[in-house]
């Protein structure tokens, strides 16, 4: 069996008990160690950061951090290493104490020298076992389900299964076989004009009604996001087609009700059979269904297409129109996007004449936007959603505008009512944003800039990844121009400074993984 390796941090003030750890782990020739050191709280804070360790040991007068106050920052934190707090003798009662704020184990300085260091760490080893069996079991478990957590119908991995079987029953008993293939029409604007939860409701009652609609015999599962897939055993084409504009009816005749909003949604379908002249594998079925799909959208959705039908139909003028579509879709974008910068820039001189030359929000905007451009590349956002996020940049602090101006302008600390009421300005710059209907997702972004990653941040105190990602990135682009700049708030930090300060707030103010790819970001503009 090949040895086990495990990864240490000693964070201790001075060598004497880094040396002694160092020593005895020597004396235990079955397991491999790395052992990293720290001298201060925050070297050990960011150390346990960037890198993955097993144990994490804290001496109980760690400067910059007692170690209980270390230990308490590691659980809140949830880095989810285990932490043993090394105390002096005679302060055993610290070490209880750490344990009740989280700490796995605690060793006085005597016994570090001693087996009880070796048999603490095997007890971390355990863990790290556990942990992994426990992981293993749930990778098996996702394996093994095999229905869609929010419609309860088959999901995509379990449909391709039944549907392999079903072809190879049909094929043997020469029976027909047929799948439609269904799609929600305009799906995107029901999540853009009413939310995703009232999107995700949709999606559970369209899976009822096509459940209710369906034979026992036969087999409905999600196909993907707002596509579903039906597989019919011992049904021709024409009896899927029946089946297909029943259920397209139903659709157009139904409210999909909840709370306010109460909404038709109607659904485009693709059929196809074994019947269809080039079906020879399943693979060909779930083809052929999506071509007719394809089909039935094309044709103004709220329709019924089966596979053979394509092929008598001019499918030049189809290339044709599909063709000139695209065309102007990406040279409507461009001009799309050349109104939104016109009107930004706008909004900055509108700004600047308001404030009487106060060009702070325009110059500080550009500069957060180019470093929130590159974070948010380096975490390769797509395209589409860098634009977002450099646009929500330059508008996310157009909200000041609302506040008075002796107050933004102040260069001085505020006093608390002054932050309280600079504090305004997401919810400001939102109101007048969304005045022009160009920047729909750009909202959410300005609006959560100062929330904070632990949920204590403004203005809906959201947690972790309840913060949209752009607003998250952007909360890290902002700080550090703030930080380095000689302005409004503070004193100009240095970039080394500034970065550190990132690191110290990373988990708590920022996402921690936005934190260390904007360290990379910074580190590679030098
Ligand atoms: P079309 O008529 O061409 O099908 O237009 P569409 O807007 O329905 O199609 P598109 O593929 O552009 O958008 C599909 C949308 O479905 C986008 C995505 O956000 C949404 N969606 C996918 N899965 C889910 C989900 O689980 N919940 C919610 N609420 N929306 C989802
Ligand atoms: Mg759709
Ligand atoms: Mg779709």
């Amino acid at each position: 069996m090949s040895k086990e390796t495990i990864s240490i941090l000693v964070a201790d003030n001075g060598s004497p008990a880094i040396d002694v750890i160092k020593s005895n782990l020597g004396n235990y020739s079955d397991i491999n160690y790395t052992i990293d050191t720290a001298k201060s709280g925050q070297d050990a804070i960011s150390k346990a950061v960037d890198a993955k360790f097993d144990l994490l040991l804290v001496g109980q007068d760690l400067p910059g951090a007692k170690g209980l106050k270390m230990v308490q920052e590691i659980i809140k934190r949830k880095l989810g290493v285990p932490v043993i707090m090394i105390v002096a003798e005679g302060q055993e009662k610290l070490g209880v104490k750490a344990m009740d704020k989280g700490a796995y184990d605690y060793l006085t300085k005597n016994e570090i020298k001693t087996v009880a260091l070796n048999r603490a760490i095997h007890r971390v080893m355990q863990r790290k076992k556990l942990e992994s069996d426990i992981r293993e079991s749930f990778r098996k478990l996702e394996k093994l389900a095999i229905k869609d957590g929010l419609t309860g119908l088959f999901n995509h991995r379990h449909f391709r299964e039944v549907l392999k079987n079903e072809y190879k029953k049909a094929k043997r008993h020469s029976q027909p076989l047929s799948c439609i293939m269904l799609d929600l029409d305009y799906f995107k604007a029901v999540n853009d004009n009413y939310g995703h939860q009232y999107g995700d409701f949709v999606l559970a009652q369209s899976a009822q009604i096509l459940k209710r609609l369906v034979r026992d015999t036969d087999f409905v599962a999600r196909y993907g996001g707002e596509e579903f897939f039906i597989i019919l055993p011992n049904t021709d084409l024409q009896g899927a087609f029946i089946l297909a504009e029943r259920i397209r009816k139903i659709f157009v005749n139904n409210k999909f009700a909840k709370d306010k909003v109460s909404e038709t949604v109607t659904i485009s379908a693709g059929i196809s059979a074994t019947s269809d002249e080039n079906v020879v594998s399943d693979d060909d079925l779930i083809a052929n269904a999506d071509k007719a799909l394809y089909r039935a959208k094309w044709r103004g959705r709220n329709n019924v297409c089966y596979f053979e039908e394509i092929e008598s139909e001019d499918t030049g003028g189809l290339k044709e129109e599909l063709k000139k579509m695209e065309d102007f879709h990406v040279r409507f974008e461009t001009v799309n996007d050349n109104i939104k910068d016109a009107c930004i820039e706008s909004a900055h001189n509108i700004l600047c004449e308001i404030e009487k030359g106060w060009d702070y929000i325009s110059e500080h905007s550009v500069r957060v936007s180019r470093y929130a451009e590159k974070l948010s590349r380096k975490l390769s956002l797509a395209d589409e959603d860098v634009n977002v996020i450099k646009r929500a940049a330059l508008l996310h602090d157009i909200g000041l505008v609302g506040i008075k101006s002796n107050i933004i302008k102040k260069k001085d600390k505020l006093t608390d009512k002054e932050y309280t009421s600079i504090k305004r300005h997401s919810n400001i710059g939102v109101r007048i944003v969304e005045r022009t209907k160009l920047f729909q997702k750009e909202l959410p972004i300005i609006l959560h800039h100062h929330e904070r990653f632990d949920g204590s941040g403004y203005p809906h105190m959201l947690k972790g990844e309840t913060i949209p990602y752009g607003a998250r990135i952007l909360a890290v682009a902002e700080a550090y121009d703030v930080m380095r700049s000689s302005t409004v708030y503070k004193k100009a930090s240095s970039e080394a400074e500034s970065l550190a300060e990132l690191k110290e707030c990373a988990g708590t103010q920022f996402d921690p993984r936005i934190v260390s790819a904007f360290v990379k970001v910074i580190e590679k503009m030098q």
